[in-house]
This record gives C-alpha cells, structure tokens and sequence, in this order.
C-alpha cells in the first residue's frame, strides 16, 4: 500500500497523542524503509516486472528481513522498545509497536501472493487488491479518510500552516497515491531506491513540522513531551 500505510500513522495519533506524527508514520511505514536499505544492498530481492499487477510493476522476489510477519513483529518490538527507553511512555510504545505490525496486514490485502510469513519459511500470502484499480481506490481510499478523520479529529492547528500546509500536503500524497495506481515500472531499480529515499524523508520532515503546529486536543496530551 502506499497512502493506507500513512493512513496507519494518522489513525495512531489518536491512539498515541503523546507520539509525533513523524514517529508513527515511520513506524508504519518501518518495513517499506528497511525494504529500500535491503534490495539496495542487496539483502533482498526486487525485480521489475511490467504489469506483473494491474496497479503495481514490482515482482518481490525475496523480502523475508524487511515484510515477513514474524519480522515485523521483531522491527515494531525494537522500535517500541526503544521508544520506551527514550520516552518512558509504555502506552505510546505498543502503539508504535501496532503501527508497525500494521505493515504487514496492509501489504497481505494489497500485493499477490507475495508476504512472507518468517525468513525460512517458503510459504508466501496475499489478497491481490492491486489487481484492481477501482477495489484499491475503494479500500484503501477508505482507510486513508479514515486515517486523516481520526487525526483531524484529535488535533488542532495553532498556526495558519497547520492547515494550509497540511492540506496542501495531504492533496499533493492523495494525487501522488492515484498516478501510482496506473502501476508504471520505474526507470530502475537504483532510481526507485533514490526517489522513495527523498520522497520519505520529505514526508518526514512535514509531519515532524505539522505535529508542532497541529497539536493533540487532549490535555493528556498537552501535558506530556511531544517527540
Ligand atoms: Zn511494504
């Protein structure tokens, strides 16, 4: 998934009002980071295959380390646990822990048969929902509202940019979701890695700023620290 794995970040905020934003949607997307480190140095394997889903060119050959369940559970595990001796905030750290977990739950709805189970083990799950344009547009159109209602909802912005910047932003990721949709391979591999790399940290760096000047409602919230 692309904006369903964000939706994921959005909809933790409410869950976690402590935890940034920034923070739980690296959380989320987690698995897709260590993904792009592994085929990079080659760890795991990506092939570009054209076409080999109606809205998606990539044929994950092998990515045990970065996409199985058990590995998941390993990375949020890690994640929250450190989050926890950073932060001492237990609630905040499964929450991270769930949102990285929820990795691997998007990614069996939207690829083929493709999720690894745990490295070693050959047997491979997925729903398929990138085989369909509009079951896509459906689903996880419905979870990244559902995301951004949830953080909208446990937010507020205290300055002007909290909401022109933000929804700007939002347009932008809602336009950038529908072209890759139209599942065109990318130049190369190397490309992929370059452009996903850059387009991450720049999502990073907005939502680290919007969480500053959007932030929780809840006075449990405005009491504790905001990382
Ligand atoms: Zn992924």
């Amino acid at each position: 998934m692309f904006v369903g794995h964000f939706a994921a970040g959005f909809a933790a905020k409410s869950f976690a009002p402590k935890v940034s934003l920034g923070t739980l949607i690296l959380a989320a997307a987690l698995p897709d980071v260590l993904w792009i480190l592994f085929f990079a140095t080659g760890i795991e394997q990506v092939v570009i295959q054209p076409r080999i889903m109606v809205a998606n060119s990539l044929n994950l050959v092998y990515i045990p380390f970065s996409h199985s369940l058990l590995m998941n559970a390993v990375w949020g595990a890690l994640f929250g646990g450190v989050y926890f001796l950073w932060r001492r905030d237990p609630r905040g750290a499964w929450i991270l822990f769930a949102a990285v977990l929820s990795h691997w739950l998007l990614d069996f709805v939207s690829h083929r048969p493709d999720m690894p189970l745990a490295p070693g083990i050959d047997m491979r799950f997925g729903l398929g929902l990138w085989n369909s344009r509009l079951a896509t547009v459906i689903v996880e159109g419905a979870l990244w509202f559902g995301g951004l209602f949830l953080y909208v909802r446990t937010t507020r912005p205290n300055k002007r940019a909290g909401v022109y910047v933000f929804w700007s932003v939002i347009v932008v990721l809602t336009a950038l979701w529908l072209v890759s949709l139209g599942g065109d391979p990318p130049p190369s591999l190397a490309s992929l890695a370059i452009i996903n790399t850059i387009f991450f940290m720049l999502v990073e760096a907005w939502a680290y700023w919007m969480n500053r000047i959007r932030p929780a409602r809840s006075k449990m919230a405005r009491e504790g620290v905001t990382v």
